[in-house]
This record gives C-alpha cells, sequence and structure tokens, in this order.
C-alpha cells in the first residue's frame, strides 16, 4: 500500500500488477459529493480513470452503477449512480467486455506505433480511442501505402506474439533508455514493453501479450498539421469488421459477377452504365415529349375555341407535362390539362393557360375539377397540378369537357 507507482491518492490500483483483474472486493474509504453527483473513493481498484485518450472504465460496485472514473486533487473517484456507504465493502466488477476491447486496441496502436518509429523516426503527437476507432496524429507526413505496410508487419507479429511488461526505471536508468512518448517528469515513469518491438510510457491498462490483439487494421489516413491522422482499430472490432465487410463485399460479388479482387471494378461499370442509362432516358423524353406536342398542337388545330383540352397521355413525368402545357398555351385561348392516361386508378395531373388568355380562370376551371370530379391539388394563375381518381365514367367525362 506504500508503493507510489501503484496507489494514487489513497487508492491501491489493481490494474498496475494485473490489468485482467475484472471483479474485486473493496471498502468504500469515502463519498464525496460534487453538485448532485456522488464519487466513491476506494482502498483498492481496478477501474481505469479516464487519461492519456483512453476513456474511464465503467462497471458497478455492489448494486451502484459505476458511470465515470477520473482522477481528482490525487484521488480516484468512482462517480456512481444508486447507494454506497463509507465504511462498508462491497463486491466490485467492471464492465470487462469494454475494457478488454480497450486493451485490445490500445496495445494494438502501440505495436502499430512503436513501427512507425522505428521505420520512419515519426512520434504519435495525439491520440483518440473511441468506442468505435482509434485515432492517430503523427508528425511527419505517411502515404497511405505505408501505413498498410506497417499494418502488414504488426500483423505478422501479433501472429508470433510476444510478451507486454510493464516497468518502473529508476531516474538514472530511465536516462539510458530510449522510449517513445517521453515526459519531462521522471519520478514514477510507467513503461510498457513490447519484447523486442517498443517501449512507451503509458499509463493504461494493455493486454500481457500482442497475441491477444488477433489483428489490427488501418482504416484511413488524411493529412493533418503538417503530418497525418490516421484511424484504427484492432482485436474483436477488427476481426468483426472484416466479417462485416466480407458478407457485405460478397453481396456485390454476387451482384457484379466478378471474381472479389475485381468488385470494384464492377462497380465502376454499374455507375458508367447509370450513367449511359441516365443519357439515354433523357433523350427519349426528348423524343416522347416532341411526338407528344405535335399531337396536342393538332389537338388545338383542330378545335382553336375550344375552352379546355384534356389531353392524357402515358409515362409523361412532371418536367414533360409542363413543357408541353408552356408551349401549348402559347397560341390557345383556354386551358390545357395532361393526366396520366390510366383507366383505372389515381392519375396525377397538371393543367395551366397563358396569363393573359381569354377563356374560362384556372381558380373556376380548379373548383370544376374538385366538385364535379374530386381531384385533389393546387397551384397558381397559370398552373395547378394534384391528383383524380379515375374510372372509365370519370375518364369519358374529363375528355369531353
Ligand atoms: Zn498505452
Amino acid at each position: 500500500m506504500t508503493d507510489e507507482r501503484t496507489t494514487n491518492g489513497r487508492t491501491k490500483i489493481l490494474y498496475e500488477d494485473d490489468a485482467y483483474v475484472s471483479s474485486f472486493k473493496a471498502t468504500v474509504l469515502e463519498i464525496v459529493t460534487e453538485g448532485d453527483k456522488k464519487a466513491a473513493v476506494l482502498d483498492v481498484t481496478a477501474f481505469f480513470p479516464e487519461g492519456g485518450g483512453q476513456g474511464a472504465d465503467t462497471g458497478f460496485i455492489g448494486d451502484a452503477k459505476v458511470t465515470d472514473v477520473q482522477r481528482v486533487n490525487g484521488e480516484i473517484l468512482h462517480y456512481f449512480k444508486g447507494n454506497l456507504e463509507a465504511g462498508s465493502v462491497y463486491e466490485c466488477r467492471l464492465d470487462f467486455e469494454k475494457r478488454y476491447d480497450r486493451m485490445q486496441n490500445h496495445t494494438g496502436e502501440h505495436i502499430i506505433c512503436g513501427l512507425i518509429n522505428k521505420e520512419y523516426g515519426l512520434d504519435n503527437v495525439g491520440f483518440h480511442l473511441s468506442d468505435d476507432v482509434i485515432t492517430v496524429d503523427l508528425n511527419g507526413y505517411l502515404e497511405y501505402d505505408e501505413l498498410l505496410k506497417i499494418e502488414t508487419r504488426a500483423n505478422e507479429l501479433i501472429a508470433k506474439g510476444a510478451k507486454v511488461n510493464i516497468l518502473y526505471p529508476s531516474k538514472e536508468e530511465l536516462k539510458g533508455l530510449n522510449y517513445r512518448s517521453k515526459i519531462e517528469d521522471l519520478e514514477n515513469v510507467r513503461l510498457v514493453e513490447i519484447e523486442g518491438i517498443d517501449l512507451c510510457a503509458c499509463c493504461a491498462p494493455h493486454l500481457d501479450n500482442i497475441a491477444n490483439v488477433q489483428m489490427v487494421k488501418i482504416l484511413s489516413s488524411m493529412s493533418h498539421r503538417g503530418g497525418v491522422r490516421f484511424t484504427m482499430i484492432a482485436g474483436k472490432r477488427a476481426v468483426d469488421d472484416y466479417a462485416l465487410l466480407h458478407n457485405k463485399a460478397m453481396e456485390i460479388v454476387k451482384l457484379t459477377s466478378l471474381p472479389k479482387e475485381k468488385m470494384d471494378e464492377g462497380v465502376v461499370k454499374f455507375k458508367e452504365d447509370i450513367e449511359k442509362y441516365r443519357t439515354q432516358i433523357n433523350e427519349l423524353k426528348e423524343t416522347i415529349t416532341a411526338i407528344n406536342m405535335v399531337s396536342l398542337k393538332e389537338r388545338i388545330a383542330g378545335n382553336p375555341d375550344a375552352g379546355i383540352i384534356v389531353y392524357p397521355a402515358k409515362s409523361l413525368d412532371e418536367i414533360q407535362k409542363r413543357t408541353l402545357i408552356n408551349e401549348g398555351v402559347l397560341k390557345f385561348e383556354g386551358i390545357i390539362m395532361v393526366v396520366d392516361d390510366v383507366d383505372e386508378g389515381n392519375a396525377s395531373f397538371i393543367a395551366g393557360r397563358r396569363a393573359d388568355a381569354s377563356g374560362l380562370s384556372l381558380k373556376d376551371f380548379k373548383e370544376k375539377l374538385m366538385s364535379e370530379f374530386g381531384a385533389k391539388g393546387g397551384g397558381s394563375d397559370v398552373m395547378i397540378q394534384g391528383r383524380i381518381q379515375i374510372d372509365k365514367e370519370i375518364k369519358d367525362r374529363l375528355c369531353a369537357l
């Protein structure tokens, strides 16, 4: 209990000696109140307080839920929801699945950054371990391909395995050591050694052997403040991610009927095809509009004094209908209504007139459509649009308008 390296304030820290402690007995020494928040100081703990880019452990002290753990004024405070009493002994348990995931990812990051440091002399100057990915900032630029080579090397080392040791060298010993993340204060420096691979100052819990990292995967990289920011995952996260992506990828392989090595080419071809078809569809639409325009103009020429021309047409979109009406009304005093040519069911329509046309107002026509044909819709003085429920009788009456 007097060893400063493994205590913090009044609390002995269990993960310093064994990062795999997931449950333990502890006495509550004091309950600290901060506004409406309560925190317990324990005689021993395996809960990691937030620090160095890694979040706090969560879990339970007795039945009380531990929501956050922080180092405050030299003490480790376990913020909790529920009831705890000072002086009582409780069974404590960590959310160890979350902790183990973080240990896998954190240890994976040590391997990657250790190799980058050895190979390129770059340092990790920013680190954040979220519940999704690890984000690392390097103080120099690396191409994505170079990061992928490091990833390959790291996975080879993981497959072989290497012990992870926690060291507390003296000030004198430290001076002769080459390690990453050097800090000014040489008191109680905690080094994480991956035998033969890396030596780095770090306060967090790690795995005992890199074989348990399972695998690492670099996900992305981008230029950042003169260096590079990359994201990575390790452990079960990476294994799960591989399974997810593989299953998704196989769907693409099936769709493209190409070997998986070429599925990206298949997707590119799909995209090119879509662009080609889109162009063809637009050309066809223009042709269909032009054919309908000829037909509509013949209707107008055959009955130039009509108050209303109802023009049923198949497969016209809104733009085509508007184009027909806009051109049709140029030399026509009445209203033109273009409606989907269906015998039964819901049809959409657009109707319009010239603003200075002498015939029936669009407002009156809209009311007629609503009251006599049950149409629904709205619009302006020159263009209205809506829907109408068509059957044989309604279609005949509409066409007779
Ligand atoms: Zn670490």
